[in-house]
């Protein structure tokens, strides 16, 4: 039932714990509902849907998405006619079942993964695999879930990547170069972001859907096709904690590409659920960064919905945990905002909130794209000033690819609005 399986993609915990209301437009019934309740409907009115119906899902709201009522998705029954279905499988478990059946030893599989894992430009390269099977596999089991659309690089070494996945959503990737020798790549975990932060680019877009592990380490391996990456943050398209296994599963695979645990950070708005369940069962040194913008409620909800339904002392709360028990300091991500969130006596707030055992401030100086302008430099130094007081850790994190829209969303947002 493809409307049933497109839905999954939306049994994270936001679905788990919403109040959804469900427009069928093969019926014209409509209600609110919890998910069970939801899937029972689906699977009801699709019996009565036509091949080109569309269900509308709109998130009622319970505190999640306030103000008015938030269309979360229109789900055509099939997708793009003009990528065959098989496509919706190509990942390592489809490598893996394509292996099997063809009666390949179990080790294949590995040695197939360590040669992408290295940076390997395709199946080709792998002359320990029989030349046979590297050429059923090239024609069977397609090397990348993701189609590269657009690649820019910045006068500093900044590389961004375009992609689309199968079903034709964009997913932004970024490769940051640093004089240091570090290579940083930032990710995304989800293809647009439900939750409209107001001065995100990728808050602004429609909402796409959860990445698959593999279309999440897809854009690590095709920046390691370029060159050796040795850290990664979970900082692109998407709220990591609503998709926690599949970001889990990418981020254990990290490793084998020269990305070791400590080197990778999630990054967060706070998403209580998903972030319970990272303090308690990722063993792996892991780091967290939580992404702040606003130590006063008010402003933050102003800035951040989602405060509405998880308050940011429960958060901060929930990160001190992760410190006493993983015994590993927090980031906090705070956006510069000119005249919103950059003054002195909100940095004296700032820094009443964190223990400064507990948490490292970078303080982020906005890449405009809308609504907000970004604070002088004079008015960071100031903000910092307050914090270095005050013994709160902070650093001001370096601007990368100003030139080529590097900031969250915001090459898929010109992507959607160019067509
Ligand atoms: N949803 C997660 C991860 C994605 S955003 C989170 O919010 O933490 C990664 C970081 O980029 C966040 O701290 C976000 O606030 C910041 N960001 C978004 N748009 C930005 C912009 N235009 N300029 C600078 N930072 C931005």
């Amino acid at each position: 039932m493809p409307i049933l399986r497109q839905l999954l993609h939306y049994r994270s915990d936001a679905v788990c714990s919403t109040v959804w209301s469900l427009e069928c437009s093969g019926c014209s019934d409509a209600r609110t509902l919890g998910l069970l309740g939801l899937l029972g409907l689906l699977g009801r009115c699709s019996r009565s849907l036509r091949d080109d119906a569309c269900v509308a899902v709109t998130l009622a709201g319970e505190g999640m998405l306030p103000g008015p009522s938030h269309r979360l998705a229109a789900i055509p029954r099939r997708p793009s006619p003009a990528r065959p279905a098989s496509v919706e499988r190509m990942d390592l478990a489809l490598l893996a079942d394509t292996l099997a059946g063809r009666s390949q030893p179990a080790y294949r599989a590995r040695q197939i993964w360590d040669w992408a894992a290295r940076g390997a430009a395709g199946y080709e390269a792998m002359t320990n695999v029989p030349a046979a099977l590297r050429a059923d596999l090239a024609a069977d089991v397609p090397f990348s879930t993701l189609e590269l659309e657009r690649q820019a690089e910045a006068r500093d070494g900044t590389v961004k990547a375009l992609f689309c996945t199968w079903d034709g959503k964009p997913v932004e990737a970024v490769l940051m170069r640093y004089r240091d020798g570090r290579r940083s790549i930032c990710v995304s975990s989800q293809s647009g972001c439900p939750l409209t932060c107001t001065f995100c680019a990728t808050g602004q877009m429609r909402f796409g859907r959860n990445l698959t592990a593999s279309e999440i380490l897809d854009q690590a391996l095709h920046f390691r096709r370029i060159e050796a990456v040795d850290h990664c943050v979970f900082m692109g398209m998407g709220e990591p904690m609503l998709n926690l296994d599949a970001v889990l599963e990418a981020a254990r695979r990290l490793p084998d590409l020269g990305i070791t645990n400590r080197r990778t950070t999630i990054s967060t708005v706070g998403w209580l659920p998903g972030l319970r369940r990272f303090v308690d069962e990722v063993e792996e040194p892991i780091r967290l960064a939580l992404s702040l913008h606003a130590a006063d409620p008010a402003l933050r909800s102003r800035l951040m919905p989602v405060n509405e339904r998880f308050p940011i002392a429960d958060v901060v709360a929930e990160c001190r945990r992760y410190v006493s028990l993983r015994r590993r300091r927090v980031f906090v991500e705070y956006v510069m905002l000119a005249g919103v969130n950059d003054s002195p006596d909100q940095a004296a707030q700032l820094a009443a909130l964190l223990d400064p055992k507990a948490f490292k401030v970078n303080l982020i100086p906005y890449n405009p794209t809308g609504a907000f302008d970004g604070s002088s430099r004079p008015a960071i130094a100031a903000f910092k000033a307050v914090l270095d007081r005050s013994g709160v850790p902070a650093t001001v994190r370096l601007t990368r690819g100003r030139d080529i829209d590097a900031a969250c969303g915001q090459l898929a947002a010109q992507a959607t609005a160019q067509p």
